[in-house]
Parts: C-alpha cells; structure tokens; sequence
C-alpha cells in the first residue's frame, strides 16, 4: 500500500518580491520539518492520524504560522486557537476552538474525539477538559508573536480608517496549518490548526473546527484547508470535495479545482486546500498568490513550496 502525506503553512503568502531570504529559508526549514515529523510516522508503519497529529504539532510549535504559538489576536488583543482532527477510517472528528493556553490544540480535538462523547468543544470548557488529559498548557507570553501583534495594529488602523477587505495585504489575511495523510493500511486522516484570522471578534469560529468545513476526512480523501473560513464555512469545503468524487466520479485534482478555483471564487473566497485521496495522490490547490505547501505522494514525489508555478 502507498503511502501519503501533504501540508500547509497557511494560504496567502507574500508575493515573491516582498520576501526576504532569511524569511524564506525559515519557511522552508519548517515546512520540511513538519513534513518529516509526519512522513516519519507513516514509514514506521503509523497510523495516518498521528502522523497529521505530529506534522501540525510541528507546525502549531513554530511561531512561523499562524497557530498554537505565534497565532494571531483577536481584535480585543486575545489569542482563541482552533483545531480539528478526522479519522476517515471510522469517519470520527473532533474539534476545539477559543483556546488560549493550550500548547498543541490539535492534540486536545483529538481528545474531544477518542474521549469526549462530542465532536467540538469550546472556550473554558474545551480548556478545562485539556486540564483534566493532561495536555501541556502554557501562558500567554509563549503563544505571543511582535510580528502577529503589529498585524492587530495595523488592522485595526484599517478598520478605522474604513479600509475594504480587499486592501489586507495577502500574509496579513491568511493562516492555518494543516496535514492529510494515507497510511500503509488504506487509512485517511485530516487535521487542521489555526489562530484563526487577524482582529477576528471575540468568538468568532471559523472553518477550521467546522467538520465538513476546513476539515474533512473519509474513505476516499483526506483534506485541510486555509484561507477565509467564512467562506470555506459557506462552501461545505472539504465534505465537497469527496462528495464530487463519490457522486460524480471526479478525480482528487477535479473535485478539489471545482472548489477551490470555481465555488469559492464564486462566493469571493480565497485560500487553498492540500488533500490526498485513497490511491496516494495529492492535490494542493490554491487560488491567491500563494501557499506554504508540502507534500510526499504515494509514490514517494516530493514537493516543498511556497509561491504560485512552483513546485
Ligand atoms: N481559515 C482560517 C480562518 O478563517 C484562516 C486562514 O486559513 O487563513 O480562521
């Protein structure tokens, strides 16, 4: 059996121009760490969730992307991380939101989902069950970023001066982490991790903890999405994507181009999506200008990029 996995460091990345050397390397550097952390997981005969476990508690542990550390604010200055995981084995989820101590979010939907009779909890709750796992909890210093802070003055700036959404620069708009993954027993798995999105109000969810949504896994394919979630939310994203190739018998490259190139620009979504279905192909499509991406098919390509036409 092959086996696969795909990544992202979020949707909307600067343009190519903008990006300075040092930054770039960091970029990649984490990409390919996480990358390793998962596909590790899967050659040791793991399972393809914890193998999207490990790679997005790489990526929620790099204050590069947008969750776990280094995760945006809210527009009154709080951090409220999201997460979700799908076993498509046993078509089983869980997912969390409005966290602010929890060091590995990903980690806690997964206890909502082997341990918990829901499928998403929230806020202090989703907090005190983290508490009672045992799960590692740390104070908002660690989670704290100079680079994400300055983006909540900025756009908070914006908003007063009645800027349009359409004058957010692309990497203030955007971030997420995720994986999808095929192990070497058929199985697919998704898990998505995030900050959310800069001067989002208090309480607001966004795509990634909405199953179906920003996260989706089955028996056909596995997906992960970045980018607007009110829209990826609007879309049915990810439930979409299998739903064409069930129904109407599209590849993994044709149901994920439908969406991410036709409904959500429809809708006047942007962002992207990394997906793999259960013959080990990977799709990583996106529709702005860029997205930090990753990925080993299954018959062991590798891919590693960043800007639109590469890779
Ligand atoms: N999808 C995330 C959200 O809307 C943000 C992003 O991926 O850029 O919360």
């Amino acid at each position: 059996m092959p086996i696969a996995i795909a990544l992202h460091g979020g949707a909307g990345t600067l343009r190519r121009s903008e990006m300075d050397a040092a930054a770039e390397q960091a970029y990649r550097a984490g990409l390919a760490r996480a990358l390793e952390a998962g596909h590790a997981v899967l050659r040791a005969g793991g399972s393809a969730l914890d193998a999207v476990c490990a790679s997005v508690c790489a990526l929620e542990d790099d204050p590069l992307f947008n969750a776990g550390r280094g995760s945006v604010y809210t527009l009154d200055g709080k951090q409220e991380m999201e997460a979700a995981v799908m076993d498509g084995s046993r078509q089983d989820a869980g997912s969390v939101t409005g966290l602010g101590c929890v060091q590995n979010p990903v980690l806690l939907a997964r206890a909502v989902m082997e341990r918990s009779p829901h499928v998403t909890l929230g806020f202090a709750a989703a907090e005190d069950f983290a508490r009672r796992e045992g799960l590692d909890m740390r104070p908002p210093e660690y989670f704290h970023t100079d680079k994400r802070w300055q983006a909540l003055l900025l756009e908070k700036e914006r908003l007063a001066s009645g800027g349009k959404d359409e004058d957010i620069p692309e990497d203030r708009k955007h971030g997420t982490v995720g994986a999808v993954a095929l192990d070497d027993q058929g199985r697919l798995a998704a898990a998505t991790s995030t900050g959310g999105r800069t001067a989002k109000w208090p309480g607001r969810i966004g795509d990634t903890p909405v199953i179906g949504a920003g996260t989706w896994a089955d028996g056909d394919c596995a997906v992960s999405a970045t980018g607007h979630g009110e829209y990826f939310v609007r879309a049915a994203a990810g439930h979409e994507i299998s739903a064409r190739i069930r129904y109407l018998g599209e590849t993994l490259e044709q149901a994920c181009a439908a969406v991410v190139q036709d409904d959500l620009p429809r809708l006047g979504g942007t962002g992207g999506v990394v997906a793999v279905d259960k013959n080990g192909r990977v799709a990583l499509p996106f529709n702005c200008e860029g997205m930090y991406r990753a990925a080993i098919d299954g018959q062991g390509r590798a891919t590693l990029a960043i800007y639109r036409g590469e890779g």
